[in-house]
């Protein structure tokens, strides 16, 4: 069974004044990860979306400025790409989704071997929760125009890592 990961299309990172903001290049992808979206709902494949969720004063913030705090607007998936009641819905700490979260139990109770990732960012969220994906068995498919970076380098070092490393399939 498939599913569509949407990982962290969420108001800080995708909105022109979030506080953690992709820009333009986050701005690019959400036609296509609406279509996504479309297609996998049409198809009755679950639809997975991974949120970036963080306490006030989370660790995280040693690197970064603050997002994404729980509560804030700017944690909220941008209205575009709202869920549906059906969705799952899954909040996260840190770069992987399956880090201290129970999405690895949800993948297998529902029989989901194949995972089909959108979202931001390439090299920190999507690459981390793709390492993790391989490394418990999932076969993993990237998206090369539904995922993007604040960082066009890291970006593509990243694909390039996704696929060579991981073996990911890059789409
Ligand atoms: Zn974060």
């Amino acid at each position: 069974m498939k599913a569509l990961l949407v990982i962290d299309m969420l108001r800080d990172f995708i909105d022109a004044d979030g506080a953690l903001t992709t820009g333009s290049a986050g701005a690019d992808i959400v036609d296509f990860i609406e279509e996504k979206i479309q297609e996998f709902r049409a198809k009755d494949f679950p639809i997975i979306y991974i949120c970036d969720n963080h306490k006030i004063d989370d660790k995280e913030f040693d690197m970064f400025p603050p997002h994404c705090i729980a509560g804030t607007e700017g944690s909220e998936i941008i209205e575009r790409l709202e869920p549906e009641k059906e969705d799952m819905i899954i909040t996260k700490r840190r770069y992987s989704a399956f880090f201290g979260t129970d999405l690895d139990l949800h993948l297998r109770e529902k029989q989901i071997d194949e995972i089909y990732i959108v979202g931001v960012c390439t090299n920190i969220c999507i690459l981390y929760t793709a390492a993790d994906a391989r490394n418990l068995g999932y076969k993993v498919n990237i998206y090369r125009d539904g995922v993007a970076s604040f960082d066009k380098e890291a970006h593509n070092f990243a694909l390039k890592e996704l696929k060579i490393t991981l073996g990911c399939i890059i789409l």
